[in-house]
């Protein structure tokens, strides 16, 4: 006996439920899938499924049976996870990087779905005739006349604008790269095990600054190819962290004394922890074991922000701008939860993920830049340091003028005369 809730495929002379306004039988009847209904009016489209694709469900069906310990239930839904426009997104990026074209990519953005020689038979005529919108859609928002007409539209502008910056981004990935190692091999520290490297001195901190900034480039790289935006943005933070700090140990010497020696003490036994009435070292506080004068070394990143900024006044504008925001990435608070998990519409929208990595190289570059001032590398290494970051600006500017025109954003002037300011 038929349950209430069992499915069974409509009738005939029933309307369809593609929405085409035509009877099941002189519609959908007689493709590649079937539209089925229960008693209860609930309608579901039954797809074939090719043995490739059944290979990988049977595959995700057997792991989850073994993290619960149990067989899944015949209508269990066994994925879960994900949600469709962050899968779209993907579909896009990783379309983009195989050469997909465009107009395909736009149509699956558009409609939902991915039509194929080999699969349009699964789809009923209204999801072919949007399909086919979509795509003359794409053709005539990108056709020539648009831009004769000096017109642009957003699909037009952002898929320029992507193929800029990502052109850049990876190009300067690779400059920072070669320009970082250079520094670090110029600066004696060539054949050095990092594991047991110490900062003794301001020498060795400034190594140590644009190491962390090679590890973090490096990251920033796999994360923004694989559009992990809020970690990238985590990552920018520590890249601009270590460009304020080299900015400001190596300017301001009294501070340099006041926060960094004594941290350094310690690796050289001239400093020693402050021990509080608890019998445990206190925090950020040490003594120097010569004079026996203590050190409160804790230095909240505002303070450097405003300290840089005594000289390079857009510094700090950068970091309200950006790094109060940034907190919502990193610690993620409830009330910016939305903003973290928040999806990009990559037709409309700067792609976040790419201005995570924009946000990377422009200071890591930085940090070259104030390197190459440093007067005990070798002159060669100033002069190709100081080409380079002055190479590297020169694109930087660039994609900046672009931003400009995607709209009003203080941080891009406010970030363009942080560059300024070393021209
Ligand atoms: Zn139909």
């Amino acid at each position: 006996m038929q349950k209430r809730g069992d499915f069974k495929e409509l009738a005939s002379k029933s309307l369809c439920p593609c929405e085409s306004g035509k009877q099941y039988r002189s519609c959908c009847k007689g493709k590649e899938f079937k539209w089925e209904c229960n008693k209860k009016g609930d309608v579901r489209k039954v797809v074939k499924v090719y043995s490739e694709l059944m290979d990988e469900i049977e595959g995700h069906q057997k792991k989850v049976e073994e993290a619960f310990g149990r067989k899944v239930n015949n209508d269990e839904r066994i994925f879960n996870s994900v949600s469709i426009k962050d899968l779209d997104n993907d579909f896009i990026r990783i379309g983009r990087k195989a050469g997909i074209p465009e107009m395909y990519l736009y149509a699956t953005y558009k409609t939902g779905i991915t039509v194929t020689e080999y699969n349009k038979n699964q789809f009923s005529d209204k999801d072919l005739n949007d399909w086919q919108a979509a795509i003359n859609e794409f053709e005539q928002l990108t056709s020539e006349n648009n831009f004769e007409k000096g017109k642009i539209n957003s699909v037009t502008f952002y898929l320029f604008v992507h193929q800029q910056l990502e052109c850049t981004i990876n190009k300067v990935f690779e400059y920072l790269e070669i320009g970082i190692s250079k520094f670090l091999s110029d600066s004696n520290t060539y054949d050095i095990e990092w594991k047991n490297f110490k900062v003794v001195d301001k020498k060795t901190y400034i190594e140590y600054c644009l190491f962390k900034t090679l590890k973090n480039i490096d990251a920033s790289r796999l994360l923004m190819n694989h559009a992990h935006t809020a970690n990238a943005y985590a990552t920018v933070r520590f890249i601009f962290e270590t460009y304020l700090n080299l900015f400001v140990y190596t300017r301001d010497h009294e501070l340099y004394e006041q926060k960094l020696k004594p941290l350094i003490g310690l690796e050289l036994d001239t400093f020693e922890e402050v021990i509080g009435n608890h019998g445990k070292p206190i925090k950020n506080k040490f003594r120097e074991i010569a004079t026996g004068t203590i050190y409160k070394t804790d230095m909240p990143i505002k303070i450097l922000a405003e300290t840089a900024a005594i000289e390079s006044p857009a510094i700090f504008e950068v970091y309200k701008d950006l790094f109060e925001d940034l907190s919502g990435y990193v610690h993620v608070n409830l009330t910016l939860a939305k903003n973290y998990f928040s999806i990009n519409d990559l037709y409309n929208e700067l792609d976040e993920n790419l201005f995570a990595g924009f946000l990377s190289i422009t200071f890591a570059y930085l940090q070259l830049y104030e390197v190459s001032k440093l007067d005990y590398v070798t002159s060669q290494s100033n002069r190709d340091l100081a080409f380079l970051s002055h190479k590297i600006g020169e694109e930087v500017l660039d994609v900046l003028i672009l931003l400009k025109a995607d709209g009003e954003n203080p941080l891009y002037s406010s970030l363009e005369q942080v560059i300024r300011f070393y021209r």
